[in-house]
Formats: structure tokens, sequence, C-alpha cells
């Protein structure tokens, strides 16, 4: 998976914006649990301690990971899980392949999992012959599509009920329709049959609990839980970095990924799977596997804090950038604030020794940021995106050596020189005005074929200042 850049954000995007539906779709999708996640927010006085807690409890995660890892692998195989480690996608596939492979199981059920878009495992089970079956609904939708997911806890965001209608007739599955709870029915009665057929369920994992080797799953459709125990196989493909050191530390965090995932006080659902089932009652079989997949060069790199995330979504419906470009724009798997950063590193090949991606620092799709600051205020893991997508970008700057680093340091050199700001500006106003403003949209084609050009005001604003006040600038 090469790295997705700025260029072709901007070509996707274009076309997202030309699409009025698609922008009607986001924003009203988004909108809504932004709503709902506030008024909910105004009854929770504990939420800025319970954000607190989280923060903690992912910085400990941060700094103990290894040792918490091997914990985990000891409790985990003590409750009789089967644990293995993949060290990227190629690998992770393999494993799971074999698996299913020994266990004779050509058709899986399969609950939502980004971490499993991560390593395009749909793909692998396909070439295999082995049919897989998305069992969320937002997934369900967006596989009849052949798409990826456009928002990590919505997948099927960016569409509406009358395109869901249309897209369920045409695939068979009922009479076109666009009340959801008859689209839900219809989807329900074909995932039915495919959960009872289903010799293996594979899911991800929101958490593992080091201290007793649990596995973590939140849900609100009653998918997962079918997915990890009604096959006789159950797979789970967590990433090294969703440790937590104890069962205690679920308290904030059952709170606050619900709240801010879809604005819920809870999810519906909460799986604590402590190993296989009793014979003859759900899976006898069930593995895990810790996939590295350029976590660990991340976790050595100046965007580190990013591997604390909780894959909420919440930084996605609060992102202007999201908000007016959909999922699809980014290119990558994980899109939005959270996918900038993650996208240099998750999913490609293992980092060389020393610890630098694979990818490099970061991809110039950190330039598609305002540094508007709204991510870093909802995110309830307290992590500062806006600064880490910062980091990336200059960072990336300072290697090529080239970007938007020289106007800033431009602007910069001419703030520090009073007598050169005000030539500057002078200069500029005279730029926008006739005859010279023709010729100035002509040299800037880039910036003004999104935006009109400004007019020039009458005079600086230091001048505007010393008219309205005089005596003020002193
Ligand atoms: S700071 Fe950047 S990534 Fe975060 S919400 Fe604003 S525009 Fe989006
Ligand atoms: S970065 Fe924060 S807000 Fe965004 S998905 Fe992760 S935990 Fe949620």
């Amino acid at each position: 998976m090469s790295a997705p850049a700025t260029r072709d954000f901007r070509r996707r995007s274009t076309a997202a914006l030309a699409d009025a539906e698609l922008h009607a779709n986001l924003r009203r999708a988004t909108g809504q649990t932004l709503a709902k996640r506030r008024a909910l927010l105004a009854e929770l006085p504990g939420a800025d301690a319970d954000r607190e807690a989280i923060a903690a409890i992912r910085a400990q995660s941060h700094a103990a990971r290894e040792a918490l890892l091997a914990q985990a692998k000891v409790q985990l195989a003590a409750a009789g899980f089967t644990v293995h480690e993949a060290a990227d996608a190629a690998a992770a596939r393999a494993l799971v392949l074999a698996l299913l492979e020994a266990a004779g199981a050509r058709r899986v059920v399969k609950s939502k999992s980004m971490i499993t878009e991560e390593i395009d495992l749909n793909t692998a089970l396909a070439d295999a012959g082995i049919e897989v079956v998305e069992t969320d609904l937002g997934e369900f939708i967006v596989q009849q599509l052949g798409q990826r997911p456009s928002h990590i806890t919505a997948p099927a965001l960016h569409l509406n009920r009358r395109q869901i209608g249309a897209l369920f007739a045409e695939r068979g599955l009922g009479p076109a329709s666009e009340d959801p709870e008859a689209l839900t029915a219809q989807a329900r009665v074909h995932l039915r049959a495919k959960f009872l057929a289903a010799e293996a369920g594979i899911t991800g994992a929101n958490f593992v609990v080091a201290e007793t080797g649990t596995l973590v799953l939140l849900e609100n459709e009653g998918n997962i839980g079918l997915s990890s125990s009604l096959p006789p196989l159950h797979i789970a493909i967590a990433g090294i970095e969703k440790v937590l050191p104890r069962l205690a530390d679920l308290d904030p965090l059952l709170r606050l990924l619900p709240l801010n995932a879809t604005g819920q006080r809870a999810g519906s659902y909460t799986s604590l799977i402590n190993g296989p089932a009793p014979a003859g009652d759900g899976p006898t079989a069930r593995h895990v596997i810790f996939l590295d997949g350029g976590r660990r060069a991340l976790a050595a790199s100046p965007e580190a804090e990013i591997l604390a995330c909780l894959r909420c979504g919440s930084c996605l419906n609060v992102c202007p950038c999201f908000r007016h470009a959909g999922g699809h724009a980014y290119g990558g798997v994980y899109p939005g604030p959270l996918g900038i950063l993650l996208a240099p590193y998750l999913g490609g090949a293992p980092a060389p020794a020393g610890g630098a991606s694979a990818h490099g620092p970061a991809t110039s799709l950190a330039d598609v940021c305002a540094l508007c600051d709204a991510c870093a205020e909802i995110c309830p893991a307290e992590i500062p995106l806006p600064t880490l997508i910062w980091k990336a970008r200059t960072a990336r700057e300072a290697a090529s050596g080239a970007g938007s680093a020289r106007p800033w340091r431009l602007f910069a050199a001419l703030t520090a020189r009073p007598r050169a700001w005000r030539f500057a500006g002078a200069l500029l106003r005279l730029a926008l005005k006739p005859p010279l403003r023709g010729l100035t949209a002509r040299l800037a084609p880039t910036w003004n074929a999104e935006r009109a050009l400004p007019a020039a005001p009458a005079r600086s604003f230091a001048a505007e200042l010393a008219r309205r006040h005089p005596g003020r600038l002193a």
C-alpha cells in the first residue's frame, strides 16, 4: 500500500465537493452524531476526569507496551487462546489463511474491524476462494459496493437511505425501500443464513487486557457477538498498541468510547472474552493475532502519541476537511485527522533496524489540515492531533527542502522587520487593485482556483487603527 498524497486528495475532494448528495449525507450524519454527543455531555459532569484518566492509561500502555504485550500473551495463552504475532500485513494474512485452511473453513463471517481493512484481508480471502461476509450493516453495505469504509465507526456514512434502498433492491435483497427498519430487516435475513453456515468468525479487538488475558469487543448491532461466538473457530486481530494494563482501566473507556463514537451513553453490547467456550457452546478454538504492521516504527517517531487512539471516530466528525471531502478522498484505510498520521506507517512493510518507517516520516497528506484544533478538543484520549500533524508536515518539508515552509519563512522574516512589512503590505494592496489585479490572479492560479482574491483594503491595518484611534500606535 503506497502512502496517499495531497494531490490525490485534491483530485478526489474536488469530485466530492461537486457531489451535492454526498455533501449533504456527510454533513447530516456527522452533525447528528455531534449533536447527540453534545446533549449527552451536558449530563456527564465526569467526562473531563474520564478524558484525563484515559490519557494516563494510554500513556502507561505506550510506555510499557512491550512488557504489557508479553504479559497479555502469557495470560491469553493461560486462558486458552492461541497467540500469534505478525510483523506485517502479509504475515497476518498468511496466518489467517493458514488457520482457516487447517480448520477446513471456506465460509467466514467478519465483524467491522479497521485492522482487517489495513491488511486487506477480504481480498486475500476472496483470492483463496473463501467466502467472507461483512456482518456490520454499514460494512455490509460498502462490501456490496466494493468500497472501503468511508468512516472508521460509520462505514457507510457517505450514503443516504435512498441510495442504500436502491442498492439492496439491485442486489436482490428485497423490495426497494427507504425505511431504515425495513432495510435492516432485509440485511438481517441475508446475514442470518451466513452466520449459521459460517465455519469461522473474524473480529478485531477494541482492547486486550494484560492482567487477565481478556479480549474486549464493543458494538451496537450484536453482529460481533455472533461472529465471535457462533462459528467453531474465532480469529481476533489486534494491533500491538491495544493492550491495557488492568481490567479496571475499562471503566472510563467504556463510558467515553460510545459517547464519542455514536453519541450514546453506553454501547449496546460489550463482550469480554476469556478463552474458548466449553465444548458445544461456541468456538472451541480462539486465536489472537497481534499485528505490528508499522506500529513499532510509529512508536519511535515524533508522532507516537497517535498510538493512543481509541478509533472512536469523533475527530472525523468534527474535522472541516473530512466533513467536506468525505473519507474516500483521503485515499487510505484511515481517513481524517488520524489517517493523516497513520497513513505513512500502518499497513506497510515492517520497520527496518533503527525504527524508521518503511514509508518515510510522513506524506504530503499532512498538508490536508487547517490546524483548526477541533480534533484535539474532541479527542477522548487527549491526543494533540494538530500538533502531531504540524510536526509531520514540518518534518517532511525539512526532509524535502520544499513546501509551504518557504512562504512561512518569508512571512516570519517580514514580521520581524517593520519597514519591510509595511513595504510588502503596500505592494500587496497595489497588486490587488486594477489594473494589476488580473495579473495577480493569473500568477496565483492554484490558490485562485478554489477561492476569490480578496478586495484590496484602502489602507493597512496600522494606518486604519491610527485613523480611528489617533495616538494609539505611538
Ligand atoms: S486541526 Fe486539521 S485535522 Fe484537526 S479538525 Fe482541524 S483541519 Fe481537521
Ligand atoms: S484520534 Fe482521538 S478522536 Fe480521533 S479516533 Fe482516535 S481517539 Fe477518537
